[in-house]
């Protein structure tokens, strides 16, 4: 009987050597083949490792060149007309990523993820053609290599609730096109083999689900399950309960039902209504997003707790979701503390987790070797529960007895004194932080790492880098300065290197997009700041001017939102200690003589929850922990900070009661519009909506830029506009960023000219 399961693992490879082969065929250096030969490798290699292992249940087609939702819709035809003269690889790496004449299809994260998948673009016009191909070879391939595997496919429900209409209509209205579709699909899988199991990923009925979604299970799932008898079906959700959902696949002829009990607690609320069923429950226990080491014993319990409601036989153990959202392996861990390594768990390790629980609990008894194993998880999650590295009374003590958790003094008060200090005109100039990031400046903290140059020539390369960043902003005539950003390489890895508590991986990539592979830091411990991070930078720019420099930091919520976080400890605990380390270092940079200090909340909105009853719980603390960080500002210290968005509409008030003294935000690609909603809402604090777009190399005339502060004039008053880019300008190039704030300035002094 087959008893564990794996909902799909990473495909970039533990050396990332898919990317590497992807980047040689797009630049030229390589042909197709070699891709074709190092996915191959690939497959074949992560097959083995999962069988080894003792893994029951195997996928194929959850491999991807780019992204699996780009795969479902060339397997449904779902070609954008902009494509149609495509095939093939030309084609498929056209709809990823554009070409000279074809803007690429558009991207967006899946889910509450790092990942990001390529949204389908569908139209009434179209219609929609089987291209079975690359299911039924991954299928062969995996058969050769001694699998016989399940078979991983986007289901069609969620496919059309997540692609978009060019049309801009509703994708459901397309719905009789596409279904015909999956069940040809299924029907060609059905002839594969004696029994084919299919995992359907449904993820969509994690998220508010609409009537609408919940009427189409019934309809389409005995349509598919029909279409081909010898298919077991196996339904997959994941990253939160399911509950609505499960209870109507409850009655459709599919096989087994996935739900998540990592993030999905509620979902043990529905096991009894499907023990009644015949449904099989691949029961997802094994943390699939985070890379701390399962405690086996705890694991089991959680198991016996789910075998209490629902029968023991028609249990299978998994993964709470893919592996694709966690690094490869620990072996290339070779400079990580052992102890703390101890404690990790990446995709190779989870598999043997799940072999073992599974083993656990099914059979009871282990072979020595597996009681080893056992032990030895077992002393791992005792070392963690009592190290002195995670456990920092001083720390808990602090947080115990925080009594200041925001600014003294209203904003209104606020602003007015700051006024009479900073003496801004209405659309005051000023930048995001970042600029370019040369190839020098990277050389540099490379050398400076690797030991090849000194502190001090490394932090005299640093202090030549803000001289020529303030020179330059001077000469462009800002007003309010920055000092560039130099020492950093990421916004929050620069601070997780000298917070205590944040740990770092050699090799611990994770796919983000298409080639695209991230590294976060991990916090495995208490948060404190050991000293100053920033105040040498940004006093010694200050002392380089006349003119008011800004300090620059990261916010709480951005910094926990981007790392792999502790698992023993709620989010919002954690996230309540790295605010204090940064209020640390706000108080610090306004008695150094900063008058203006930045904290940056690029990723507020990624850590959404994806239910809305759950919204109100994590806007409480993120608003709370934002305000913590700022909250040593005196009345005359100007609080700004920075999102990546211009999508507002929902959370305005949220924004607000953040009460930072300047935004700055991204509009330059979405106009004026969205930014209506900062007026009607009385949005009262002071507004920078980038005037332009820093992510194309493109130069703004002067003109374009009147423009657009005249077009944000008739939204919101002078008195509240600031006048910046829209991000960072660090991946821009100096000949592209001088000319072009030399326009911006230009342009605010032009507009202000009409001011009377
Ligand atoms: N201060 C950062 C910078 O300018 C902000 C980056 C961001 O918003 N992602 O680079
Ligand atoms: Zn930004």
């Amino acid at each position: 009987m087959q008893k564990n399961w794996v909902s799909g693992f990473p495909r970039i490879g533990e050396q990332r050597e898919l990317k590497k082969a992807l980047e040689a065929y797009w630049s030229g250096k390589s042909d197709f083949e070699s891709v074709e030969t190092t996915a191959k490798t690939l497959k074949k290699r992560h097959w083995k490792y999962q069988k080894e292992s003792g893994i029951d249940y195997i996928s194929c087609n959850d491999f991807s060149l780019y992204d699996t939702m780009l795969d479902m819709a060339v397997t449904l035809g779902a070609i954008p007309q902009r494509f149609a003269h495509l095939q093939d690889e030309k084609l498929y790496f056209a709809m990823a990523r554009g070409t000279q004449d074809a803007v690429a299809m558009e991207m967006t994260k899946w889910f509450n993820t790092n990942y990001h998948y390529i949204v389908p673009e569908l139209s009434p016009a179209d219609s929609y053609k089987l291209d079975a191909t690359k299911i039924i070879n991954e299928y062969k391939e995996a058969k050769e290599a001694g699998i016989t595997p399940k078979i991983n496919i986007i289901g069609p429900l969620t496919f059309l609730a997540l692609s978009k209409r060019v049309d801009r209509g509703d994708t459901f209205e397309l719905y009789d096109k596409i279904l015909p579709v999956y069940a040809e699909m299924l029907k060609v899988i059905g002839t594969l083999d004696d029994t084919v199991v299919v995992q359907i990923d449904e993820p969509i009925f994690v998220k508010d689900v609409t009537p609408k979604e919940l009427s189409l299970i019934k309809p389409t799932y005995e349509k598919l399950c029909n279409a081909a008898p010898n298919v077991k079906v196996a339904i997959q959700t994941y990253f939160e309960s399911a509950v609505e959902a499960a209870k109507v696949f409850v009655h459709t002829p599919i096989w087994a039902i996935g739900l998540d009990f990592v993030y999905g607690e509620e979902n043990l609320e529905v096991l009894e209504e499907l023990a009644k069923s015949d449904k099989v429950l691949i029961a997802g226990v094994i943390d699939g997003r985070n890379i701390w080491k399962s405690d086996i014993e705890k694991k089991k319990e959680l198991l016996e707790q789910i075998a209490q409601k629902f029968p023991k036989e028609r249990i299978i153990v998994a993964t709470s979701c893919s592996l694709l959202h966690v690094p490869y392996t620990l072996k290339y861990e070779e400079k990580m503390n052992s102890e703390i390594k101890s404690w990790l768990s990446y995709a190779l390790e989870k598999l043997d987790e799940l072999s073992l629980l599974s083993k656990l609990f099914f059979d009871a008894k282990l072979n020595e070797i597996e009681q080893a194993l056992l032990a030895s998880n077992q002393a791992a999650c005792q070392s963690r529960k009592n190290s002195t590295l995670i456990h920092d009374k001083k720390v808990q003590e602090r947080v115990q007895k925080i009594d200041k958790w925001e600014r003294a003094e209203r904003f209104e008060d606020r602003i007015k004194v700051q006024h009479e200090v900073l003496r801004y005109k209405p659309l005051a100039t000023t930048t995001i932080g970042s600029f370019p990031q040369t190839q020098e400046v990277r050389q540099a903290r490379r050398d400076y790492k690797s030991g090849a140059i000194t502190e001090e020539q490394y932090k005299q390369k640093m202090r030549e880098y803000i001289d020529e960043c303030v020179a330059c902003q001077e000469e462009c005539g800002l007003e309010i300065l920055v000092h560039g950003e130099p020492e950093r390489n990421d916004m929050v890895e620069y601070f997780g290197e000298q917070l205590k508590g944040y740990g770092f991986s050699q090799n611990g990539w994770v796919q983000s997009y298409g080639s695209r592979c991230v590294k976060p830091p991990f916090i495995y411990g208490d948060i404190s700041r050991p000293k100053p991070m920033t105040v040498e930078w940004i006093t010694y720019a200050q002392s380089k001017t006349e003119k008011v420099m800004k300090g620059m930091l990261t916010g709480p919520v951005t910094i926990l939102n981007w790392s792999f976080v502790r698992d023993d400890m709620p989010r919002s605990e954690v996230s309540k200690q790295i605010a204090l380390a940064i209020a640390d270092e706000v108080d610090d940079l306004q008695k150094a003589g900063i008058k203006i200090i930045q904290v940056d909340e690029a990723a507020f909105k990624e850590g959404y929850p994806l239910k809305n009853s759950k919204i109100p719980e994590y806007e409480s603390w993120a608003v709370r922990d934002f305000k913590l960080a700022v909250s040593p500002a005196y009345k005359q210290t100007q609080i700004h900070t920075h999102m990546c968005y211009s999508e507002f509409n929902d959370i305005i008030k949220t924004i607000e009661a953040m009460d930072a003294d300047v935004i700055s935000i991204e509009t330059a690609r979405s106009g004026n519009e969205l930014l209506k909603v900062f007026a009607k809402s009385d949005y009262k604090q002071e507004v920078g909506p980038g005037v332009y777009d820093i992510h194309s190399p493109r130069i703004p005339s002067v003109g374009e830029i009147v423009t657009q502060i005249k077009l944000l004039l008739e939204v919101l008053p002078k008195e509240q506009l600031w006048i910046n880019p829209d991000c960072g300008l660090k991946t821009r190039k100096w000949e592209e960023v001088i000319p072009s704030l030399k326009n911006m300035v230009e342009a605010a002094k032009k507009v202000r000219g009409t001011f009377h």
